[in-house]
């Protein structure tokens, strides 16, 4: 068995039977890492990598097999697949290994490093195009002299045609390129590329981990934290946006009521057009505050507001710049719709999963524990059968909806399955 190392005893004079397992770093692992809740073991093996990482730069020999050029990071929404990247490529890039303090890991994080390509999807999948100009540039030589990082953000949304043109990538890597990928999980991507990924598998942290996070870094009180990480189910963003904007908290509790007002056809009716009204609502309120500020950008990039020679031509260029800006943002906003409603879905389909842990009497942790007293009227309501016929329903909606089917109809269908139990 192995044994903590104390500090004033120098790990190098244990016996190896007492050296601390390998799978653990060695030393604190780099403050860009300090972002990943509950993720010890993701923190260790990338720890690890970003030391082979360096020494390979420097000419040292690094560890064998701890690094290599392409990663897929996977783990359900909101366990921080995209931060654990973005950390990853601050550890790759900064001098220091990932200080976090540093104008390159600042910019880094910030997404505007030379040597960071951020790609996520604006609109509903990558084309060919895209993904082939993003392979063009990532093969060049790094302007740090350290590596090229590519995040490649949903992964999983890339066209057939585009996989392939990612796919030759990665056989064939140039030599300071990295990718790194996300993905909800593996099977989201075409096994060739899949084998061809060192993949990175993080964890939902628990909710007090998530707690924690928004007591120290967001200053909410210590309830209201654990409130919001149990509601938002270890996703940390959504708790604190629970946590901090009270119509995002009104909306939830919206869709909560919905379990109590499926009584008969009439309320099933108008709680399925409350859902639908309730996601678009939400999915507006997200996309008007990244479209505005993408706007400004965009047309300050073209001199907007300054005069002389040209401008009135940049002008004239920035016309369709604004065009296919719009029309990506458009795409976004249907997507951010879909998203929306589905995690609107899935707050109902956990709030039946706590009915069904009241009714078995099974011991765990309520994620709606704020509204233990609804939870208990609808237990003694219904049945076990009757609830799990109600879960169903609800992913059956869910699987309904990525296919094209107007989602009034397929809510409405839901609800009205809610009531027949
Ligand atoms: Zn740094």
């Amino acid at each position: 068995m192995s044994q903590p190392v104390s500090a004033d005893q120098p790990p190098a004079n244990l016996p190896l039977s007492e050296q601390p397992p390998a799978n653990l770093p060695l030393s604190p692992p780099s403050a860009v890492f300090a972002e990943l809740t509950g993720q010890d073991a993701v923190v260790a093996q990338l720890s690890r990598a970003a030391a082979a990482a360096a020494a390979l730069l420097s000419g040292e020999r690094p560890e064998p097999g701890a690094m290599t050029h392409a990663w897929l990071f996977t783990g359900p929404p909101g366990s921080g697949r995209s931060v654990a990247a973005r950390a990853f490529a601050a550890a790759l890039l900064c001098p220091d290994g990932g200080c976090g303090d540093c104008a390159c890991c600042r910019q880094v994080l910030a997404g505007t490093h030379a040597d960071l390509l951020l790609v996520r999807p604006e609109g509903l999948s990558y084309g060919v195009k895209q993904t082939r100009d993003l392979v063009l540039r990532a093969s060049g030589a790094p302007a740090g002299g350290r590596w090229h990082v590519v995040v490649f953000e949903d992964a999983d949304r890339c066209t057939e045609q585009a996989a392939n043109a990612l796919l030759k990538a990665i056989e064939e890597p140039a030599a300071r390129t990295v990718w790194l990928l996300c993905a909800p999980s593996a099977e989201d991507l075409v096994p060739t590329i899949r084998s061809r990924c060192r993949v990175v598998t993080l964890v939902v942290p628990a909710s007090a981990a998530v707690a924690k996070v928004l007591m120290t870094r967001d200053g909410i009180e210590p309830a209201a934290a654990l409130a919001a990480a149990r509601a938002a189910q270890g996703h940390v963003g959504r708790a604190r946006r629970l946590a901090l904007d009270a119509q995002a908290a009104a909306r939830r509790a919206d869709v909560l009521r919905v379990p109590l007002q499926v009584t008969s056809l009439g309320p099933a009716l108008s709680a399925a057009a409350t859902l639908v009204r309730t996601a678009e609502d939400e999915a507006k309120a997200v996309t008007e505050e990244l479209d505005e500020p993408e706007r400004q950008a965009l047309r300050r990039a073209f001199g907007e507001g300054s005069t002389g020679k040209g401008v009135a031509k940049a002008m004239r260029g920035m016309a369709g710049a604004l065009k296919d800006l719009e029309d990506r943002q458009k795409s976004r906003a249907t997507r951010v719709k879909r998203d929306t409603l589905d995690q609107a879905l899935l707050d109902l389909a956990v709030f039946y999963r706590d009915v069904l842990m009241l009714q078995l009497g099974a011991d765990v942790e309520l994620a709606n524990g704020d509204r233990e007293p609804d939870l208990r009227r609808l237990a003694a309501a219904s049945t076990p059968e009757a609830t799990l016929r109600r879960l169903q329903a609800i992913m059956h909606c869910r699987e309904r909806l990525p296919l094209n089917v107007a989602p009034l109809l397929a809510v409405e269908d839901m609800t009205l399955a809610l009531v027949k139990g």
